[in-house]
């Protein structure tokens, strides 16, 4: 147990209806006793009480307060939540008092969760989604943090771990006890499921980063010569004025980023500075930037004004994709016949706004098509990437690994790269399959 008891506010800064104070540690029940008068409430009942300065010469507020018994309670510790009037005054009185009690100190920034992780409370990953779900501002994020706080995605990497000890076991013992009565053909039996296992950490792997783009953003690029009316149809799509719309080519020297919801999905789109023959020098650094972020974008809008030449004879046809989409403008100024939409070919009026809805359905069709939440839960991150990575490095290596000491310890090595995800890096459960599974020694 750790030997100091922390407290914060856990929930917002503010005046509020309520505010929560959480402690956890050895001294969470003594603190709230020090506060209060009479027998502490049994555990888990949430129970009024009033609250008294340490010397009882005022009383700071009527509280609801519960108490939760380590290591049934979210960081494995005695917990205590204190459910008060969210006044900053009350709030700070409370925190004076526990200030002047001693092994008592405000917690740092993730500490709860930290102690909830180091009593075994949540796995690396279930913390992580944690820290997500406070954080999600969309649907999308909200429904991928909470399957992976619930440990969706870490039951994924602790199975395939578990595969690799059991099998990693069985090869120790083949090493280890060549003479004891062991299965037949060990090695042999183990290398068709690593390389199952192999086939579907690379499977995991190819998710076209979905689970990061949900996290960060699908990044979309508006792209298209100066006065095509990006900015314009930017600012329409975030229903405010983000970028600055002006009839002076080349006014949009950078790259403007606005975040919105498209469907439930977090997505970033850029207005980029118009990509053509750039003359003064800022203006070409806004080109350049342009590209580049294009070039790294996840889809791509073509923008042309009515009566342009076509993005295929323009200098960025290059940057074209089956995904992209293109949007020919100022419908309005055309006379006669209006041409129909075709495809992803969409002919509109950012001015007079229209032929927009067909475009942005359109566009969440793709943005949900690439995020799709529904589906086996994907990794979240760039560390999770790696260490997944690293895994598949060594099962490649023990494919073709000249001696049974060296097969062993790439997939040591694999399991070790698994179990750095989740945070449960250890070598006792080797040990624990090779005399379970075996009885060596009996
Ligand atoms: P950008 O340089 O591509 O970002 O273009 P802007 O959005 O700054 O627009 C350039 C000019 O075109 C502005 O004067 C806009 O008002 C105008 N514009 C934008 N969309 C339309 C449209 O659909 N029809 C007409 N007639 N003008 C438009």
């Amino acid at each position: 147990m750790s030997q100091e008891t922390i407290y914060a506010l856990a929930s917002g800064r503010g005046r509020a209806g309520v505010a929560v104070i959480r402690l956890s540690g050895p001294d969470a029940f003594t603190a709230l006793a020090a506060l209060t008068e009479g027998a502490l409430p049994p555990v888990r009942q949430a129970t009024v009480r009033s609250l008294y300065s340490l010397d009882k010469a005022f009383r700071i507020d009527q509280a609801l307060v519960i108490l939760f018994k380590g290591p049934a309670s979210f960081t494995g510790e005695d917990v205590v939540e204190i459910h008060l009037h969210g006044g900053p005054a009350l709030i700070s009185a409370t925190f004076d008092q526990f200030a002047n009690l001693t092994n008592l100190r405000s917690a740092e920034p993730g500490e709860f969760t930290r102690r909830a992780f180091e009593h075994g409370k949540l796995d690396l990953t279930e913390a992580e989604g944690l820290g997500d779900l406070v954080n999600a501002e969309t649907h999308a994020q909200h429904q991928q943090a909470l399957r992976q706080m619930r440990g969706e995605l870490g039951e994924i990497y602790t199975n395939w771990r578990q595969d690799l000890i059991s099998n990693l076991a069985h090869l120790e013992a083949d090493i280890d006890f060549p003479d004891e009565d062991l299965p037949e053909g060990v090695a042999g039996a183990i290398r068709p499921k690593i390389k199952q296992l192999e086939s579907e950490i690379t499977a995991h792997l190819q998710d076209g980063k979905r689970g990061e783009k949900i996290r960060e953003g699908l990044d979309v690029v508006i792209l298209g010569a100066p006065n095509v009316g990006k900015s314009s149809l930017l600012n329409k799509l975030a229903r405010r004025e983000a970028a600055i719309v002006s009839d002076q080519a080349g006014t949009t020297r950078d790259v403007v980023d606005v975040h919105m919801d498209l469907a439930g999905y977090p997505v970033t789109i850029a207005d980029t500075a118009g990509i053509r023959e750039a003359s003064d020098s800022v203006e070409q650094e806004g080109v350049r930037r342009a590209r580049a972020r294009a070039e790294l974008a996840d889809i791509r809008i073509f923008m042309t004004s009515a009566g342009d030449p076509p993005v295929e004879e323009s200098d960025f046809a290059d940057l074209v994709e089956e995904n992209s989409f293109f949007i020919i403008n100022k419908m309005d100024t055309v006379s006669g016949d209006k041409p129909p939409q075709i495809g992803r070919v969409f002919p509109v009026s950012v001015k007079q706004e229209e032929g927009l809805d067909p475009f942005l359905e359109a566009l969440e069709q793709e943005v949900v098509q690439q995020l799709d939440v529904s589906g086996a839960p994907s990794l979240t991150r760039q560390r999770h990437r790696e260490a997944l990575e690293e895994c598949v490095q060594c099962l490649q290596r023990f494919a073709v690994a000249p001696d049974p000491e060296l097969a062993a310890e790439d997939v040591r090595l694999a399991a070790r790269a698994l179990g750095r995800i989740t945070g449960r890096v250890d070598v006792e459960d080797v040990l624990d399959v090779v005399f379970g599974d075996f009885c060596i020694g009996k």
